[in-house]
């Protein structure tokens, strides 16, 4: 067990990073290549040592959405290519110029900025235009993506690299509205052609789409979840072995036993109806450990399921071992497998009517990292 400077972290396996890559990179179509969407910090997971791993399993592109979070995989020495997935302010693109960044553009203002910014960089930028087929969110409504482009063209400093879209079932692959989003997006294709604009580089798939759905896989997939060990929802279960990569790990901070009828943590929301050893976890809700998970997450000590109890607080919550017992120091999992258990972000989800994506990436920078590079 390495060591972590407090007692409570998230070890991440990047051996599972790299092999959640290759077994999605080995479904793709000839010559599709793999984005590695490394946002929000990795999901959570380090974006950096998440990139060096994804990029040593094939991966050719990385995905973030802010200029800083580019910037941070520059200064680690990252070279691949980086797309920033939302349109860049104003006032960042000089920066990402500098650093590199390929920048989305998807509204008129986007271009004058970028345009303006490629002036002063004295250099053509290639972009990636977004087209929005129906997510409603971001991206040039489908139907203007020509008056868009053309105006690209006419810019004279900026160069479609790339065009994509972005579904609006990232759990559900086969929701009929892919099927609509995809026809847009290809009838799209077709209208800039006759623009003589033909990008050779389209990308549209998600993690659910680029496991099930061959015909969205164009020059390249964005993989997320997936990359990182989790399914994408009930739909993409099973089809591909993904092992996840994060588990969050803790010491027991305190051990104690409470009678029958006394109460533990803030508000006594639990009480004991037996006697009962009470572990101290010394995490809590600053940490990414929601509040809502009062009285509802399952911990694993010593091989076993145990329940949490009572209200979460700021920086602990507390475990009933009934009648076991644990030492202080002993080793807690509170998400991923010890012997023959497992806690699943999945089941967290469900607990608080969430997505998996959510309890990874709440995960706060409180909470050291190791890295297991096996
Ligand atoms: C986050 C994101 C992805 C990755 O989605 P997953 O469902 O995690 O695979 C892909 N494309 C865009 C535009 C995104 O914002």
């Amino acid at each position: 067990m390495p060591d972590a400077p407090r007692p409570a972290w998230i070890e991440v396996d990047l051996g599972a990073i790299r092999r959640n890559v290759s077994r999605v990179g080995e479904r793709l179509s000839r010559g599709t290549q793999i984005m590695a969407v490394v946002k929000a910090d990795g999901y959570g997971h380090g974006a950096v040592p998440v990139a060096r791993a994804a990029l040593q399993a094939g991966a050719t592109w990385l995905g973030v959405i802010l200029v800083e979070e580019g910037i941070r995989l520059r200064e680690a020495g990252i070279d691949a290519p980086v797309l920033l997935l939302h349109e860049a302010p104003a006032n960042r693109l000089d920066e990402a110029l500098a650093n590199d960044l390929t920048p989305v553009v998807f509204t008129e203002q986007g271009l004058v900025s970028i345009g303006e910014a490629a002036e002063r960089a004295g250099r053509t930028v290639r972009v990636h235009l977004k087209i929005d087929t129906g997510l409603n969110r971001l991206g040039v409504l489908w139907r203007h993506a020509e008056e868009l482009a053309a105006a690209i063209a006419k810019e004279g400093r900026v160069e479609i690299e790339a065009i994509f879209t972005h579904f609006a079932f990232a759990d559900d692959p086969t929701n009929a509205f892919i099927d609509t989003q995809l026809q847009r997006f290809n009838e799209t294709c077709e209208r800039l052609a006759v623009l003589g604009i033909e990008p050779a580089f389209r990308h549209v798939a998600n993690s659910a789409a680029s496991i099930t759905r061959p015909d969205a896989h164009y020059d390249a997939v964005r993989l997320g979840i997936a990359m990182y060990g989790l399914s994408p929802g009930p739909k993409c279960d099973g089809i591909v072995d993904l092992d996840p990569a994060m588990t969050l790990r803790a010491r027991v901070a305190r051990v104690t036993r409470v009678s029958a009828g006394e109460a533990v943590s803030y508000g006594h929301t639990w009480r004991a109806t037996r006697d009962a050893t009470i572990a101290s976890i010394p995490l809590g809700y600053a940490d990414g450990w929601a509040r809502g998970l009062s009285n509802r997450a399952p911990v694993l000590i010593g091989g076993r399921r145990y329940p949490a109890v009572g209200t979460v607080c700021m920086d602990s919550f507390m475990v009933d071992l009934g009648d076991d017992g644990c030492a202080v120091g002993d080793e807690a999992v509170l998400i991923g497998a010890q012997e023959s258990e497992r806690v699943t972000a999945d089941e967290h989800a469900a607990a608080l009517n969430t997505i998996n994506y959510e309890i990874v990436t709440r995960m706060s920078p409180r909470l050291p990292r190791v890295y297991l590079d096996g």
